[in-house]
């Protein structure tokens, strides 16, 4: 059972900012939803998790792996969806899962084909798989940003606000998807949006001004807000 563990993580800003204040969660397998407003130090805890940016203090560890020691040890067991997704122009949704296929080291090149060509299936878009990613609606893009954090079998993908401007339909779309990987991994996602935690989640915090102030299970919580 895949498990991960935060501990007492920090992270102040050099503008000052605080943006984690000793946030603590124990994360394990299913989906877990991290619920709060903007500027509630999500988007830093994501961020912290996938390795992109170092806390000033604290412990992370996801199956045995000290993952501030050891950051490289986590990355090849985890895919990252973030908020701000870029996508090339001009390049089709083939061409470029297949691109960050061989990035992620998925180098042998029948596997990576099968593999593209299952992800870009199971998200709904292998129809479109000759378009420009760029031409794609936001809940296209999403949804391929998804296909993309699930390249190379990750054990843990961690998603950023997936569903901020998605339309009601692409929102239930994308909440069927989220639901279907969290059967076999665990999905961390954050959100400001209580509907995703309470259709999706089995598990949530609250976080506000960089601190943890509830946890628990959505059913519970979610009445309270
Ligand atoms: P650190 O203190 O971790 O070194 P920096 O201040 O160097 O962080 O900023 C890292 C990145 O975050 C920069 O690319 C910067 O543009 C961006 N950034 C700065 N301020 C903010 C903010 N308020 N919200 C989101 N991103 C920011
Ligand atoms: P959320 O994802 O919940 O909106 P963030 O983690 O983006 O929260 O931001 C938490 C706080 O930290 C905000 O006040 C934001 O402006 C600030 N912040 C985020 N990133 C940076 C950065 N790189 N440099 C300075 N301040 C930042």
């Amino acid at each position: 059972m895949q498990h991960l563990e935060i501990t007492d993580l920090c992270k102040t800003y050099k503008n000052g900012v605080k943006a984690l204040d000793n946030v603590s969660l124990t994360i394990s397998s299913g989906m877990f939803g991290l619920l709060g407003p903007n500027g509630a130090g999500k988007s830093s805890l994501m961020r912290t998790l996938a390795t992109l940016q170092q806390p000033d203090s604290g412990q992370i560890s996801f199956d045995g792996i000290n993952v501030l020691q050891h950051p490289e040890q986590l990355r090849m067991q985890l895919g990252y969806l973030p908020q701000d997704f870029g996508v090339y122009p001009r390049v089709s949704a083939l061409d470029l899962l297949d691109h960050m296929a061989v990035l992620k080291g998925v180098l042998n090149k029948k596997q990576r084909k099968e593999q593209v060509a299952a992800l870009l299936q199971q998200t709904n878009l292998y129809t479109e798989r000759k378009r420009a990613v760029s031409s794609f609606s936001g809940g296209m893009r999403q949804r391929f940003g998804i296909a993309q954090a699930l390249l190379g079998d990750p054990k843990l993908i961690i998603v950023d606000e997936p569903t901020a401007g998605l339309d009601p339909l692409e929102r239930n779309r994308f909440h069927d998807l989220l639901s279907e990987i969290g059967e076999n991994i665990v999905v961390l996602l954050s959100t400001h949006i209580v509907e995703d935690v309470h259709d999706l989640c089995s598990e949530m915090a609250i976080l506000a001004g960089g601190k943890v102030i509830l946890k628990g299970k959505p059913a519970s919580l979610t009445q309270q807000l």
